[in-house]
């Protein structure tokens, strides 16, 4: 080959490489035009999103011009959890809760700070030394967040659902599913229950009021849920937050009989995808998305 051929040959490789870098770039602008374009619509109806991170949790709660974010997935889902919140035209977070410090529930948490507003923060006042808790962290540092570590009884307004924080965490740094910040919510005559990973010492804490939906604690771990709390709680409808054929066989099947038993009907992650619950206050409907 002369060299002028083979020069050609270079110059074509690297023009064709510079269209491909082009065609990428393009994308990714229009992508994030897209995102920054949908327009938020207030609704009246409260919705609740249980978003599919595979074996992790992220819920979206929506109403009136007012959101909260509880939980973010796992490092790996933090830019498709900011991607399904941006879809929905919200670029502010009213509350953005990590309720506790574990990978699955935190791991996102960065990107969440990092791209979209965030007014109030809430945590559980427990430390860990891993490299995720420190990249949160940090994102809170950067954007000069002030974290609360809410008690019990505190309570807030996200549009006009009314959310509680039901208990005060339990500090053992050998097991920080004990720190779970739970919140109920109320909506007109609806309510909803979101565990966390709390254990069943946690349930234990005190007596609980009839519950419409409950978020199932630890991905339907036989840790949790226990039957004197469902027993209480009775829930209508319960979600299980879950991955496909996740290492950790979960959800229990003991779990799964004692929801049975009170006639729950349950939703998984796993099976369903991305479930919304949504309600006037008066009914619920569930809508797979
Ligand atoms: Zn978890």
């Amino acid at each position: 080959m002369s060299k002028k051929r083979a020069n050609d040959k270079k110059i074509i490789k690297i023009f064709i490489a510079l269209i491909i870098a082009f065609i990428a770039t393009l994308q990714f602008i229009i992508q994030n035009v897209e995102d920054d374009n949908v327009k938020f619509v207030a609704e009246e109806d409260l919705k609740v999103y249980f978003i599919d991170v595979g074996q992790a949790d992220s819920i979206l709660v929506i109403n009136k011009d007012q959101t909260m974010l509880i939980d973010a997935g796992g490092n790996e889902n933090g830019k498709d959890v900011v991607k399904f919140i941006k879809s929905k035209g919200i670029t502010k977070l009213n509350y953005l809760i990590g309720t506790h410090p574990h990978e699955d529930h935190i791991g996102g948490l960065d990107d969440v700070i990092n791209n979209l507003d965030i007014e109030n923060i809430f945590m559980p006042k427990i430390q860990t030394n891993t490299k995720t808790f420190e990249d949160v962290l940090d994102s809170i540092k950067n954007k000069n967040l002030k974290v609360t570590s809410p008690e019990k009884g505190t309570s807030f307004n996200i549009g006009d659902a009314n959310c509680q924080i039901m208990l005060d965490p339990i500090i053992d740094e050998n097991n920080l599913n004990l720190s779970s910040i739970v919140i109920r919510l109320e909506f007109g005559n609806k309510s909803f229950l979101f565990m966390g990973d709390a254990e069943t010492k946690n349930e234990n804490l005190i007596n609980w009021k009839k519950v419409d939906v409950l978020k199932v604690a630890h991905h339907g771990s036989d840790t949790s849920t226990s039957k004197k709390f469902l027993n209480q709680i009775k829930p209508e409808i319960a979600i299980i937050m879950v991955g496909k054929d996740n290492i950790y066989k979960l959800p229990n099947s003991e779990t799964i009989k004692r929801l049975n038993n009170v006639g729950t009907k349950i939703y998984r992650t796993d099976e369903d995808g991305t479930i919304l619950i949504q309600t006037d206050g008066n009914s619920l409907d569930v809508l797979l998305q």
